[in-house]
């Protein structure tokens, strides 16, 4: 590791648009023909809540044309799209009015479709394979429009269009050691200068579960580090990832050439990997950490074109400035639905539904704790009822608009009376006052008859503002 002090990443959320695709890869575990169509309400509902939550790059994902099944033709009729390209300029609009950057990863688009996209503000992924496969086993005999000369020319469409864009290179798929390192090699030389090429991303086949490949073994450890060898010879500047499920082999990676993680879903899964386990971006840092690597955010390109468009504009300066400010204080505040309190993907949390408990500037819930939240026999331990009270004056001075993110400073809590297992408590707490970036909140655990059984005082401190989810 010692050729590498720090890593980087992208804050990815992703949005499945539909699984839905005319292709059939042998190696896919994501295809479904039968998959139905994401409405643009649909899509602008989990928009706006992964705004909220601070997301900066949004990654909408789909099968290959789509539209040449009946069932997606329909549904992009009855919402008024004339082509599924138009459906995902939508699409891409609804992202940049929500302050998030859109990252298409739909497969391989002509030119006359690309050149759409110029304006609107979105990047792209597109994957290749390193060689026309169709004679040699399961990976493209049903997919023959996917061949290094369709990948090249989706590449070309692209960089004519001004999008920028990652590539992918899909390894392990039936192509030998030869071919993949030819290829390699052949793309850089091929589009290591554009400059609106992004970042490069390999992918070795893993065989899983859903894709019909699944008896084909894995690529040996040893030929993933000598495609990054040659990645990094073919693209000496660019950030190369591999995918989640290989980040426990970090050292060896990063001494081959890796030096960022690629897309971290942080704010949702991902759902190219949903058969593996991918380690959370806490987990990824607390490894690095111990290898003493630093870790930071990156963020996007947008082009010129796209800069011209005031709300394009507004989007990328908002996603660049929370990436700053979250590299800056060191205090990357994400919220991935852990938190023990409020957190609905902690399986050992609370599951208190903190947002819709406020009001304006008032948080109220009432909670029932059961025996395993006791301290001495049939009494409510001390440290629970102060989690509590934290996370309601918290709650209270963040606000029902969840505009500000703030974190305790310092509480202090009066314990009044015992506080009875099983019994309903409520908590009840308000924003009492601000001074600077400081909020001072009041909050009570209150017994169903009235009683007060504890009562406490904190101050928070506010860390960014807008668009926050805690
Ligand atoms: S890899 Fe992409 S193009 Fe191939 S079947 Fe899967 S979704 Fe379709």
């Amino acid at each position: 590791m010692n050729n590498c002090a720090s890593i980087s990443y992208v804050s990815s959320s992703y949005v499945e648009l539909t699984r839905t695709c005319h292709q059939s890869c042998g190696y896919c575990s994501f295809y479904r023909d039968d998959a139905t169509l994401l409405s643009i309400d649909e899509i602008r509902d989990k928009v706006v809540e992964l705004s909220k939550r601070n997301a900066t790059e949004i990654v909408f994902i789909s099968g290959e044309q789509p539209q040449e099944f009946p069932h997606i033709q329909i549904a992009l009729h009855n919402s008024g799209f004339a082509s599924y390209a138009d459906y995902l300029l939508a699409v891409c609009q609804v992202a940049i009015e929500a302050n998030l950057l859109p990252v298409l990863e739909v497969g391989y688009l002509d030119s006359y479709t690309w050149e759409k996209f110029s304006t609107v503000g979105c990047s792209a992924r597109v994957n290749l394979v390193a060689s026309a496969l169709a004679n040699s086993g399961q990976a493209l005999e049903k997919s023959r429009g996917r061949n290094p000369s369709a990948g090249k020319a989706c590449i070309e469409a692209m960089h004519s269009a001004e999008i920028p864009y990652s590539v992918g290179f899909v390894i392990g798929i039936g192509e030998s050691e030869e071919e993949r390192l030819h290829f390699i090699s052949e793309i850089g030389r091929f589009c290591t200068a554009d400059p609106i090429l992004q970042d490069i991303r390999l992918i070795p086949f893993q065989p899983t579960r859903g894709c019909a490949m699944h008896e084909r073994p894995p690529l040996p450890f040893s030929a993933v580090e000598n495609a990054i060898v040659a990645l990094r010879e073919a693209f000496p500047v660019h950030h190369i990832s591999v995918p989640p499920w290989l980040f426990h082999r970090f050292p060896e990676l990063v001494a081959a050439g890796l030096n960022d993680l690629g897309s971290v879903p942080i704010f949702s899964g991902d759902p190219t990997h949903d058969n593996f386990e991918i380690p959370c971006y806490e987990t990824l840092k607390a490894r690095l950490e111990e290898l003493n690597v630093h870790l930071y955010e990156r963020g996007t390109l947008s082009t010129t074109a796209a800069l011209n468009r005031p709300e394009v504009l507004n989007a990328l300066t908002h996603t660049r400035s929370l990436i700053e400010r979250r590299n800056l204080s060191g205090l990357n505040l994400i919220d991935n639905e852990h938190c023990f309190v409020c957190g609905p993907r902690n399986n050992n949390g609370l599951h208190i539904p903190m947002k819709k408990s406020v009001e304006g500037h008032t948080c109220t819930f009432t909670w029932t704790p059961g025996p395993a939240y006791q301290g001495y026999a049939g009494i409510v331990h001390g440290g629970i009822l102060t989690t509590l009270l934290d996370e309601s004056m918290a709650y209270a001075v963040m606000g029902a608009e969840l505009k500000i993110l703030a974190v305790t400073a310092d509480m202090r809590v009066r314990f009044l009376r015992p506080a009875p297992v099983g019994v309903p408590l409520k908590f009840v707490a308000t924003l009492v006052g601000q001074r600077k970036n400081l909020h001072f909140a009041r909050a009570s655990v209150i017994l169903p008859e009235g009683t007060v059984l504890a009562e406490a005082e904190g101050r928070f401190a506010e860390i960014i503002l807008q668009g926050v989810s805690k």
